[in-house]
């Protein structure tokens, strides 16, 4: 009791709260209450944003590397190879540029709330300013152009070409590419960057192919429809009725335009994220000139550092992300904290965890005029539950008289009609349904990734990882030999994806160049190596097994369920800087442990 009177609030109640939320929203049907966007809802994934279709004939040639993906990873791959040497390389992209989830992602709004000075790969390298503090998307999508063409990764790109199988020639050693253009090329070396976020999902409610007004997903925004572009000016919404389904870190981005744009605007609701300040400004050129060489390194280093729970002299960056590490470090490294048992380290952690949480709900109130609306507002889970999100604009949203929130209690919609949605047994009728109810991420690799891999002896990716993924460092696989998977699949996994990208493209630039300089044809993970990395992934993932399924359901935890699919597909559990390390460690070890060089 003293423990509540003094802390301002009672952790027994609010474990007890945060459980009741869990609860409600825990489903039997997992990841399979999503729909796949195909067959009838192919549409949804339609690309909205290209001028015209490229004719091109098919190719059946070959080339030394090619990288599926044209984002942020396939980028970083492709600059890190030229840098050391690489000049024959084949770049493959679904979409009509490169940019990877900046090219899909032109909703309005679209930025990133995490500093651009971390966030964006390269900088010192192009020579690039950010103009602000957290940078819009289409700054983005124009930076990565500046990337590729830095790189010259133009040279060899095919662009709106999506690969549909790929399978291994023993005799020829060589990976062959099949894509819906009729291409059938080789390539001695294969990456693959298919994004994690790529493949939209839908809500799997009754009736959602019935509506007969206006729809599209948040990745493929209709600005023909709703006017405007991604900085707002939403004018074809005047006079319209939208809802938009889902609140996290998309819609919040976009709600506010919406609100602007339309004439009425529901936001049907089932988990609040947590909002917290973004503070955005312009970048202090003062300070961005006096930066020294190789500062862009220490900052994402000390960024990834502080927001992976470890200790760093300073807070290089100083935002909404690393406060939440500073306030829970602040709690655990008093004097008397040292000696403390894990078990007692984890109970101050959930505290600090309170406290920051509490400071979430508080913001709402102090922002949200009305009460029922603040409270339907207000997140009750831990901070990394689910990604936590930063903005100004998206909570005085509902201070508006034309934003109603429809607040389904966990529940989440109930049922699409003609005319628009049913949530809490009432029938909203809209003229625009916006789905911002994000990505696949629990399902198989395959499915996301939309084509099959078929390795050495015929077997495919989907068969070899039947019972949960198997690979060595999280980038190679045994019997997918010259293959590297880029991704978080057993990897560091960090909130600054493209650091991880960044340190993965790296390692391949390495061993590709190692590889070449001794004439090896090929390079594959040994059965060992990928049997032992598994053993490691699985033993690490116990340690974070509690936490995940204490949290509300999420693409986080498997939608509720994490032991439901293997321990195996998760991240490397001991953080990024870790894993980083072991990658470092490995290279400069210089004696490609794990690999089996012109093996078979
Ligand atoms: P999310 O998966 O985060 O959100 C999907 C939303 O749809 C959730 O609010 C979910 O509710 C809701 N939903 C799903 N089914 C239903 C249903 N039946 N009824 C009502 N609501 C439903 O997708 P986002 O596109 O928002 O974000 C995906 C990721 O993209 C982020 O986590 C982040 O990593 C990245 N991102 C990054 C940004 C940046 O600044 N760098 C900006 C935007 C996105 P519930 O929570 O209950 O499942």
């Amino acid at each position: 009791m003293s423990e509540a009177v003094d802390l301002g609030f009672d952790p027994d109640a609010l474990r007890a709260k945060y459980r009741e939320e869990r609860d409600k929203r825990l489903r039997e049907d997992g990841n399979d209450q999503y729909i796949e966007v195909t067959g009838q809802f192919s549409h949804y994934i339609e690309d909205p944003y290209l001028d015209e279709e490229i004719e091109r004939a098919p190719l059946t040639d070959e080339v030394e590397i090619a990288i599926i993906g044209g984002g942020f990873g396939g980028l970083l791959a492709g600059a890190r190879l030229r840098e050391a040497g690489l000049e024959n390389i084949r770049m493959i992209e679904k979409g009509g540029e490169f940019g990877g989830t900046w090219y899909w992602n032109r909703y309005p709004g679209a930025a990133c709330d995490i500093e651009s000075y971390v966030y964006l790969p390269l900088l010192e390298e192009t020579g690039y300013v950010p103009p602000k503090k957290y940078i819009d998307g289409a700054d983005i999508l124009e930076y990565s152009k500046t990337i590729a063409r830095k790189y010259d990764l133009y040279r060899d790109v095919l662009f709106q070409t999506e690969v549909q199988e790929v399978h291994w020639d023993e005799d020829a050693s060589r990976w062959v590419i099949r894509t819906n253009r009729g291409d059938a090329f080789k390539a001695r070396f294969l990456v693959m960057s298919n994004g994690p976020l790529n493949r939209p999902k839908l809500p799997g409610i009754p009736g959602i192919d019935d509506y007969k007004g206006h729809t599209f997903h948040t990745s493929r925004w209709d600005y023909g429809y709703t006017g405007g572009d991604a900085s707002g000016g939403l004018s074809g919404l005047k006079g319209r009725k939208v809802g938009i389904i889902g609140t996290g870190a998309t819609a919040v981005q976009c709600v506010p335009h919406l609100a602007e744009g339309a004439d009425e605007l529901y936001v049907f609701q089932r988990t609040p994220s947590s909002i917290d300040e973004r503070n955005d400004r312009p970048t202090d050129m003062t300070w961005w000139e006096s930066q020294k060489p190789g500062w862009h390194q220490e900052r994402m280093d000390n960024f990834n550092t502080l927001v992976s729970g470890g200790v760093a002299e300073q807070d290089l960056v100083n935002d909404g992300w690393t406060e939440i590490i500073r306030n829970l470090l602040l709690l655990v490294q008093s004097e008397e904290d040292s000696g403390l048992s894990m078990e007692e380290l984890m109970e101050k952690m959930e505290i600090a965890d309170f406290q920051k949480m509490e400071s979430i709900r508080a913001r709402v109130d102090a922002i949200v005029n009305d009460p029922e609306t603040a409270e339907h507002l207000k997140p009750y889970y831990r901070q990394f539950c689910k990604r936590p999100c930063f903005h100004d604009d998206y909570l005085p949203a509902f201070n508006r008289d034309n934003v109603t929130l429809v607040d389904t209690n966990g529940k989440g919609v109930e049922r699409i009609t003609e005319k628009g949605v049913v949530a809490n047994g009432v029938e909203y009728e809209l003229d625009c349904i916006v789905f911002g109810t994000g990505f696949e991420v629990g399902t198989d690799y395959q499915r996301r990734c939309g084509y099959e891999i078929h390795g050495r002896s015929g077997e495919s990716l989907s068969e070899h990882w039947k019972d949960g993924a198997r690979t060595f460092h999280g980038l190679h696989i045994h019997g997918f030999p010259n293959l590297f998977m880029m991704g978080h699949t057993q990897t560091g996994f960090t909130a600054n994806y493209p650091h991880a990208l960044n340190e993965q493209s790296r390692h391949i630039g390495y061993i590709i160049t190692r590889t070449q300089a001794g004439n090896h044809n090929v390079v594959e993970a040994s059965a060992e190596a990928e049997q032992q990395w598994v053993d490691t992934i699985v033993s690490l993932a116990r340690m974070n097994e509690k936490f995940l399924a204490d949290c509300t359901p999420g693409y986080y935890n498997n939608e509720g369920d994490p032991l439901a699919r293997s321990l195996q597909d998760a991240n490397y559990g001991a953080g990024p800087v870790a894993f980083f390390k072991v990658l470092e460690d490995w290279r400069e070890e210089g004696l490609m442990r794990g690999l089996d060089l012109d093996a078979g």
